[in-house]
């Protein structure tokens, strides 16, 4: 997935366009900069704002001006705050390939602008839906929006930036990683562990969904698209569990859904894992075989998230995996 730089008219600029955006409204924190509220100054903690795989970095040489980096995961997976603030601006009448100007600037999509403490700010842009207001108190780890894939973007994935003091803005996968956060992979806080995937995603979390769900012996096509085959499948599974039928693989669903896994395992549940594995990074023939390849690949992911790395598929593994 990728996307033009979105927010190129507010980061790195001259100082002397800094004065004409900060006289325009655009500057956040240049020259005039008041009091931080109570919600604002107990603010302590960041985090990840959203789950999915990293498909565009900051300032890449082929994307010099590219100030943020880009999370990839099925439309409507949850973004969250990255710390707590108020909603500076928002834009909510974006649609694809929208590349109208203005504050927020068409090519950036739907997209939330928030304000933190001392002056720094967070902004993000392809939004399926816009879920705050301008204005609004938010805390960290807050739900903001659904990723999307609104303005000039080529799949649902989420723009991401931060910005320190006086408009320049850091790499946000390493900003979050001195803060003991990987992007795209931690937990946000506030979130339930595992996102909600609805009829309309795609990607390789349906595709993980259809390989669980077929592992369970009810049948249904491995497409990676949560189409009408895949509701009525999950909703078979979920009316064999006792659950609630609603279609919709939220945390309730994806714990009924995942088992433990180990090396000598095989099948569709490991095809499963193979797959968000490569999502993660890995580079995994999807043959449902969990052989020393996978294993290794397991403990590689499990110790760049801080898990203990035992090659071992438990519940906590998975959370962090999908
Ligand atoms: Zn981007």
């Amino acid at each position: 997935m990728s996307d033009t730089p979105e927010t190129a008219s507010l980061t790195d600029v001259p100082a002397r366009r800094r004065t004409l955006l900060a006289a325009l409204g655009l500057g956040v924190g240049v020259g005039v900069v008041g009091l931080p509220s109570p919600a604002m100054a107990a603010a302590a903690g960041w985090s990840n704002p959203t789950r999915g795989t990293l498909t565009s970095g900051y300032k890449t040489p082929s994307r010099p001006t590219h100030t943020g980096w880009d999370v990839a995961a099925s439309q409507g997976t949850p973004v969250y705050a990255t710390a707590a603030g108020t909603v500076r601006d928002i834009k909510t009448n974006s649609y694809p390939g929208d590349t109208s100007s203005g504050p927020l600037p068409g090519r950036s999509g739907n997209s939330v602008h928030l304000n933190h403490a001392d002056s720094y700010f967070s902004y993000y842009g392809h939004l399926h839906r816009v879920l705050v207001s301008a204005g609004q108190q938010i805390s960290c780890g807050q739900l903001i929006g659904l990723m999307g894939n609104t303005g000039n973007s080529t799949g649902p994935h989420l723009h991401f930036e931060i910005h320190r003091p006086r408009l320049t803005s850091v790499d946000p996968r390493v900003f979050l990683a001195n803060r003991g956060i990987t992007l795209g992979s931690t937990a946000p806080v506030g979130s339930t562990g595992y996102p909600s995937v609805s009829q309309g995603a795609s990607g390789w979390v349906p595709r993980v969904i259809q390989y669980l769900v077929r592992a369970r012996g009810i049948s249904v096509v491995v497409d990676g698209g949560y189409g009408a085959g895949t509701v009525s499948a999950v909703r078979s599974f979920q009316s064999g569990r006792g659950l609630y039928a609603d279609g919709l693989v939220g945390p309730i669903t994806w714990t009924a859904l995942v088992l433990p896994l180990r090396e000598g395992n095989s099948g569709d549940l490991v095809r499963g894992l193979q797959t968000a594995l490569n999502a993660r990074g890995a580079s995994l023939l999807v043959d449902g075989g969990f052989g020393s390849v996978t294993t290794n690949a397991v403990r590689s992911f499990q110790s760049r998230n801080s898990l203990v790395a035992d090659g071992l598929v438990g519940p906590v593994t998975w959370s962090v995996l999908i």
